[in-house]
């Protein structure tokens, strides 16, 4: 069964666009996780999917190798909208494509399915509350939505993104809306390499 299915799926939940990917491509740095630390993110230790707890550059590239094919997608945004308080909006819609599409590339046969997200989840799912899944003996209070960013674990988004030929500005915190022409969010879910023959589903 041909990964593409799952990038027509990305673009029918919401998508502006996706990509499959060989596994092998995806960029893995340290140096990503380390711009997560302060003044980096607010998220950065509040949540089990944020370092330090998220897993390592290390450990991710090792993670990842064991995977075939991706599925890339981004949501174009308005670069206003990052600035507004309705800023963690697209954030919440990244975290329900990939979770739908995990969903979809299960129920079609895939055995080794896992997503990523953009961002962190503290401020999109639990604003008010401390991490439940850091708590001792605790869980996840959203384990159906609630996924690392690609960045927590190290993947270089701008690397992806570019080597797809989607144009990517860097957005900090100083950064004018009003000066940049386009913003993105990414997600990525990422398949193992023999899925099963799944007879009657496209
Ligand atoms: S409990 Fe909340 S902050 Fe913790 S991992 Fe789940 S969604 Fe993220």
């Amino acid at each position: 069964m041909n990964p593409e299915i799952l990038m027509e799926e990305a673009m029918r939940f919401g998508a502006s666009d996706a990509r499959v990917i060989r596994a092998a491509d995806i960029p893995v740095e340290d140096a990503i996780v380390e711009m997560c630390g302060p003044p980096g993110c607010d998220g950065y230790g509040k949540s089990a999917n944020c370092p330090p707890f998220a897993m390592t550059p290390e450990e991710a590239r090792i993670w990842i190798s064991r995977f075939d094919r991706a599925v890339f997608f981004k949501i174009d945004v308005e670069p206003e909208l990052l600035f507004s308080p309705a800023q963690f909006k697209p954030f919440e819609d990244i975290f329900g494509i990939v979770s739908r599409l995990e969903h979809r590339a299960m129920e079609w046969g895939w055995k080794d399915v896992t997503g990523l997200g953009a961002g962190s989840c503290k401020p999109v799912f639990c604003p008010d509350a401390p991490c439940a899944a850091l708590a001792d003996g605790g869980k996840c209070r959203f384990p159906d939505l609630a996924r690392p960013s690609m960045e927590a674990i190290g993947i270089n988004v701008f690397k992806l993104a570019e080597s797809v030929g989607w144009p990517i500005y860097h957005i900090t915190r100083d950064t004018d809306p009003m000066e940049i022409s386009s913003a993105l969010l990414a997600g990525i879910v990422i398949v193992g390499a023999r899925p099963p023959r799944a007879e009657g589903i496209r």
